[in-house]
């Protein structure tokens, strides 16, 4: 998920992998290395930590010279950050750096052992290593292609032969990668930025395109080895728009990522079309037994939790209670042996979550984290750790990473109500190729920013909102209210939307503009109501509903109107135009957006 560099030409190799890994440095890791052909033997230098570390370590040891390498930084996805887990991995005559996940690794390392091979790593990226070293027999590409046939997932693979050690081979699926070109040699990259310096020309690799380069040249080939004829790009922005995909803002990238985010979190944990935790260790049997579920988190990712509790207690009928993190710690609250404490943290550090996990243990609860980060401190501490796939989120605002957090409760409320016999097999499976479909879905409604756009320059002058909804609806505006106040610092309150006239609805006037979300079909007519009861006190109103629900228009002043699909799955779409809505109020206010003033990324004190 985070940097690949590689090149071969007629400079010395070190400092351009180096320096185009720092390059790539914006988007985050925990490890890097480098392997560089040098006198024809392959040599590797890696380490935990940053690339300092690793120049360090090259001072140490020695630092290889050579004309051919690959670099890599690593996000950690299978086992920890670690000397021995860093890339490249392999052995004496070919290595591989990798980003992405490996779904059937498995399945491909018990194939491995059986044949003899060694591990040394906890990686996914070493079986891919052994495998290309199973399948050689002096044909670089055939290897790659008898490879990528057998391995299942995403990936972006720079490779070196020692029987080549003037080329660099490179292959993708659904992880980016791009080959850039020049008359003083030729690149791999994950992006545009590692390259600038060198050259603005590359092509983009397309899925399983194979890619070789030499000082000279690249060729590039299919599945089939029928050579491709690629048309070459040139890249027009400056560093600081590369690193950001052209997006103006990290925050609009990554809210433009979620769609991959979400499959590459969702389908390791799909096995034939039904749910599968047991991988993290979470067990049906254990699953099912536990009398009540808490979950623990703060900010944002509580707020996942609070679609989750709507989840889990609609499909699963157990009981679910949501803390945030700093008061559940001082709350003394019941929690006994029998339950399951789930703690939501995209860092795996946040200072109040750790505690409230230390409190979960010592009462003897079972714990399990959903983390981002692997090998984080919450990640370490809890019985059962599901890793979430986003990626990095540089944006100090989450997007991403809630939507990979919402993902993963419904994988849970799914796979307990099947467990606990509340939903049969058939209505499982259905649930599920619905969590499937959102990626695309999100795809279809990523093209409402425009829409979102001009209802963002309606708010801008506010100094106060309100976002409406009922049931699933109110648990998902309060991430919606959350996204607007902290970026673009409109005061803004999420409230339960027949809660209004219980106080509330005294504060509505013409100045005061309301979002109402409206996509739950059971509590629409309730909804509708309380929309008409703010709209009669001169509120301006922005209803967010489904198709086929936005018949009555005089009902809102302004509509998004998303898809259809079943109730419980909506919040997953819902959540884009908050996001927008939220992203582009901060943009007209002129606000930074990415780095919104007292917030830091990772909130590590208590
Ligand atoms: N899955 C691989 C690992 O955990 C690659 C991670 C990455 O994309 O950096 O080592």
């Amino acid at each position: 998920m985070c940097g690949i560099v590689g090149y071969v030409g007629r400079e010395d190799c070190v400092d351009i992998l180096v320096d185009g890994l720092q390059k790539l440095e914006y988007r985050g890791y925990d490890s890097a290395g480098i392997a560089v052909i040098q006198n024809n033997q392959i040599v590797v230098k890696k380490t935990k930590g940053r690339l300092s570390d690793l120049t360090e370590k090259m001072k140490e040891e020695g630092r290889p010279k050579g004309f051919c390498g690959i670099g890599h930084t690593r996000w950690a996805t299978h086992g920890e950050p670690s000397d021995i887990n860093s890339h490249p991995h392999g052995n004496k005559r070919i290595s591989i750096v990798h980003n992405g996940i490996i779904e059937n690794y498995r399945e491909i390392k018990e194939f491995l052992i059986a044949q003899g091979y060694g591990f040394e790593s906890e990686t996914d990226t070493e079986t891919v290593a052994k495998l290309l070293d199973y399948y050689y027999e002096g044909d670089p590409v055939q290897t790659i292609i008898n490879v990528i046939k057998e391995v299942r997932g995403a990936y972006a693979l720079g490779i070196v032969f020692r029987d080549f050690p003037d080329k660099v081979f490179a292959v993708r699926k659904d992880s980016p990668l791009i080959v850039g070109t020049s008359e003083n040699g030729n690149f791999i990259a994950s992006d545009v930025p590692a390259i600038l310096k060198y050259t603005r020309d590359y092509y983009l690799l397309e899925q399983n395109e194979i890619a070789t380069l030499s000082a000279d040249g690249v060729k590039f080939c299919d599945m089939y080895k029928n050579e491709i004829k690629k048309e070459i790009q040139t890249a027009d922005w400056d560093l600081d728009a590369a690193e950001k995909g052209g997006y103006e803002h990290f925050m609009l990238k990554e809210i433009n990522e979620q769609p991959t985010a979400i499959r590459t979190t969702i389908s390791p944990r799909i096995v034939d079309g039904m749910p599968y935790l047991e991988e993290s260790g979470m067990t049906k049997e254990m699953l099912k037994n536990y009398r009540r579920i808490f979950i623990v988190a703060c900010g944002t990712a509580m707020h996942a939790g609070l679609v989750g509790k709507y989840v889990i207690e609609k499909m699963a009928r157990v009981e679910v209670t949501v803390d945030i993190a700093s008061e559940f710690r001082y709350r003394d609250p019941l929690i006994q042996k029998e339950d399951l404490v789930i703690l939501i943290s995209q860092s795996g550090e946040t200072a109040d979550t750790l505690a409230a996990l230390k409190l979960a243990k010592e009462r003897g609860a079972t714990t399990m984290s959903v983390v981002n980060v692997k090998g984080s401190s919450i990640a370490r501490e809890s019985d059962i750790v599901v890793y979430t796939h986003a990626g990095p989120e540089i944006s100090v605002a989450s997007t991403k990473a809630y939507a990979v957090q919402l993902s993963i409760m419904y994988l849970l409320a799914f796979e307990l109500a099947y467990a606990k016999g509340v939903i049969s097999e058939e209505e499982c499976r259905r649930l599920t190729k619905e969590l499937e479909n959102i990626p695309e879905k999100i795809e279809e409604i990523l093209v409402l920013k425009e829409r979102c756009q001009f209802i963002a320059s309606r708010l801008v002058s506010s100094e106060s909102l309100l976002y409406i909804g009922r049931g699933l609806d109110y648990a998902l505006s309060m991430e919606g209210s959350l996204k607007l106040k902290e970026i673009s610092y409109i005061h803004s309150e999420s409230y339960a939307a027949g809660e209004l006239k219980h106080g509330t609805i005294s504060l509505i006037t013409e100045d005061m503009p309301v979002i109402a979300v409206a996509t739950q079909s059971d509590l629409f007519e309730k909804t509708l109501s309380n929309i008409k009861e703010v709209k009669a006190r001169g509120a301006k109103v922005t209803m967010i509903c489904r198709e086929g629900t936005e018949d009555d228009k005089s009902v809102a002043n302004h509509l998004v109107v998303l898809p259809n699909m079943d109730d419980v799955m909506m919040p997953m779409l819902a959540l884009v135009p908050m996001q927008y809505i939220a992203y582009y109020t901060a943009v007209l206010k002129g606000c930074d957006v990415d780095k919104p003033r007292n917030l830091a990324k990772s909130v590590t004190v208590e």
